[in-house]
């Protein structure tokens, strides 16, 4: 299939303000000869996430900033789905890290958060299932307009307490289907191979650069 639009070679924004993501995007592109500037760098403003889809809330962020920087532009929307909570948090697994007062002022506590996952896991009982997913929907958007997206997600189970050190977010509760360790716990250069991120760039890669 042709795709939409293909990135040329130059200058790609990657449309995020998370460190983590941030890390692991340029990792994946990488290989592309892309030359990729983050919204940081930029002084690119958040956009508020007002969509109620991971679909929604990363074409948001990718047209955001491809019409801020007139320059194509790359969003990640992504979150862990709890199979016994009906799928929260979701695209709200950012706002449960939301805390009045981290590391001196408001900012994102994913220990807390990865806690209050597992108090509502326990709140449900000891047999309450532990199976759980991360999504994610890459988008890109160019400044006139033209869109594309991309989906992965990647099936595991919660773990508790967290363990590792590497990765970010919720890594350190999430065992992959199949494996023992944690995300947080694997090679970063394994988990950039098999994860939801992975998967849904493995669908952009195909789209935009093979062939
Ligand atoms: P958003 O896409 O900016 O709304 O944020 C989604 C949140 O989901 C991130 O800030 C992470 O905490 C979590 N998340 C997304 N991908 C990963 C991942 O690969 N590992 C751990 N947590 C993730």
């Amino acid at each position: 299939m042709t795709p939409a639009r293909r990135l040329g070679p130059g200058k790609l924004v990657i449309a995020t303000h998370n460190a983590g993501k941030l890390r692991e995007i340029r990792a994946l592109l990488a290989p592309f000869g892309l030359e990729c500037l983050s919204a940081g760098d930029l002084g690119l403003p958040e956009p508020a996430e007002t969509g109620t889809t991971f679909v929604e809330n990363a074409l948001i962020k990718a047209h955001a900033a491809a019409s801020a920087a007139q320059l194509p532009a790359l969003a990640d929307d992504s979150g862990l789905s709890v199979a016994a909570l009906g799928g929260a948090p979701g695209v709200y697994t950012a706002d449960w890290a939301e805390a009045d007062v981290f590391e001196g002022g408001p900012g994102r506590d994913w220990y807390m958060a990865m806690g209050k996952v597992e108090g509502k896991l326990a709140g449900l009982g000891p047999d309450a299932p532990r199976d759980a997913w991360f999504s994610c929907v890459l988008a890109l958007a160019w400044p006139d307009g033209t869109q594309v997206t991309y989906e992965g997600r990647v099936d595991g189970t919660l773990t508790w307490p967290p363990r590792g050190a590497l990765g970010f977010g919720y890594d350190p509760v999430f065992v992959l289907q199949g494996d023992t360790q944690t995300f947080a716990e694997i090679d970063p250069a394994e988990k950039h191979a098999k994860s939801h991120r992975a998967c849904a760039f493995a669908r952009l890669v195909a789209d935009q650069f093979a062939g």
